[in-house]
């Protein structure tokens, strides 16, 4: 039994390693286009910022460790063509620009996204990055600190985007984000995201939304951003407007992808082609208060999909439980965390649903440092079952919505969970906590 995967970062070794441990004979090889394996994309912000001084730090697991498994890794190797038929895949030694073919048994499609990077003229001017790859985060670290560095635009407001605004704040830049959308960090509904867009107000970021970027001004290094609105000076400009399915290899393989280039895979990570599993970014997820395939590239999903993937490969038929589009990010003092349908997606899906908005606190007034917590519901109306929540707060908020995503998972009422009995006491939370006087508050 052989099995390859290609794209070793989260999905793809979390698949080799579940493979492995189920089966400690089989031939597991490793083609990976970048120089590393196995690491949290998800700090590279934290990098940037310094607040984490040792990119290593990120690395879950080397080379030599998945070696020390058994594992046969190459990196700087891309995969260039699959072809099923023959169980054949063409690989290109990014070394040595040499083609050679390999087969196997399995094949695991982990290949993630490559970022949207528009043909605007002066795209090509040195200090325009994006930050997708460990090797983005460890130039785009090497450039911001730089002293000559001073006026950094982001083009795009979504999860990156504002990450890297406060890591740029961090290290003592002035910051402008241009955004196309009327607001920033669009899976959030706009109650919270005008909070978070205040709160970047209130830390000196420029912020010009509903602006479309034309193009970079300079000679050999960007001097400013052109958009339909102005030019703004800009020693570092970051692109993050969104990221596509890494998934150009697979034309002409029969296996199905979805329109905007994921692979489409059913419960257990199977494509429509015979031991051919996928998981992660670059592959659609099933949602399960949607109940149908949606692309939400997350690391939440990919390990868990990729673990899934690995058992399945090894012959069990594993389904993955669904996902929520859990997420969270911290903007300067703010935390806000969604999980489940934003309002936006429940009238998307033509659902009959109700909203609340609620302010409360994260514990008792009488105990020191009581902070507030505004929590957003969408409930379906004629069942009270909660569909989605959000939270937005400077403590608190987000593990709030952790709560809440075990209620959307298991189907519950606004009325069930605000009986449920969580924890009380005056350091942590009132008697009737946050996530009780939000579900309370469902008409
Ligand atoms: C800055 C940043 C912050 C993030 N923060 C969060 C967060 O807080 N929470 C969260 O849930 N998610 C976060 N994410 C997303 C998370 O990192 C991804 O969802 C996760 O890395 C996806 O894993 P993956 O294995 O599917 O794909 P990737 O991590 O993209 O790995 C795919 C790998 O495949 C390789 N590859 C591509 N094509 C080929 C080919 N043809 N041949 C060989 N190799 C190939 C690539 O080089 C890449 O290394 C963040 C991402 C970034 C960039």
């Amino acid at each position: 039994m052989k099995l390859v995967v290609i794209g070793g970062v989260a999905a793809g070794m979390s698949a080799a390693s579940k493979f492995r441990r189920l089966n400690p004979d089989a031939k597991i090889v490793v083609y990976e286009k970048g120089s590393y394996l196995s690491y949290g994309a998800c700090g590279l912000p934290y990098y940037v910022s310094g607040e984490n001084d040792d990119y290593t730090k990120m690395i879950a697991r080397t080379k030599e460790q998945f070696e020390a498994m058994g594992m046969e890794i190459h990196l700087q190797h891309e995969v260039v063509k699959v072809v099923p038929e023959k169980k054949q895949v063409m690989i290109k030694d990014r070394y040595s620009n040499k083609l050679f073919i390999d087969t196997y048994d399995k094949l695991m499609v982990s290949t993630g996204t490559i970022p949207l990077i528009p043909p605007f003229p002066g795209r090509d001017l040195a200090n325009i990055h994006v930050l997708k790859t460990l090797e983005d985060g460890i130039v785009l670290k090497k450039i911001a600190d730089q002293p000559s560095i001073k006026d950094v635009v982001i083009v795009g407001g979504g999860y990156i985007g504002i990450e890297v605004v406060e890591a740029m704040l961090r290290l003592g830049k002035r910051v402008r984000v241009v955004e196309l959308a009327d607001r920033i960090l669009r899976t959030f509904d706009s109650e919270l995201t005008e909070m978070a867009e205040q709160e970047l107000v209130e830390h000196g970021v420029e912020l010009n939304l509903g602006e479309k970027v034309e193009g970079f001004i300079g000679t050999d290094t960007v001097q400013a951003v052109q958009t339909d609105k102005g030019q703004y000076r800009a020693d570092l400009v970051l692109l993050s407007i969104g990221v596509k399915p890494a998934t150009k290899f697979l034309d002409g393989s029969g296996i199905s992808l979805a329109e905007n280039g994921a692979v489409i895979i059913d419960r257990e990570m199977r494509t429509n082609v015979k031991d051919v599993y996928s998981a992660g970014d670059c592959a659609q997820v099933y949602h399960k208060v949607m109940e149908e395939n949606a692309f939400i590239p997350l690391g939440t999903n990919a390990n868990k999909c990729g673990r899934l993937a690995g058992a399945n490969m090894a012959g069990q038929h594993q389904k993955y439980v669904g996902t929520l589009g859990s997420a969270a990010i911290k903007v300067c003092n703010l935390e806000m965390g969604r999980t489940g349908l934003s309002e936006f997606e429940a009238q998307n899906l033509a659902i009959d649903y109700s909203t609340v908005f609620v302010k409360s606190a994260d514990h008792p007034g009488y105990y020191p440092d009581q902070t507030p917590i505004w929590i957003k519901l969408i409930c379906e109306k004629r069942t009270r079952r909660i569909l989605g929540a959000q939270a937005i707060g400077q403590k608190g908020a987000v593990l709030r919505i952790d709560i809440f995503a075990v209620a959307i998972h298991n189907g519950m009422s606004a009325d069930e969970l605000g009986m449920t009995d969580l924890v009380y006491a005056p350091p942590f939370a009132g008697v009737w906590d946050a996530v009780h006087i939000a579900c309370n508050a469902v008409k």
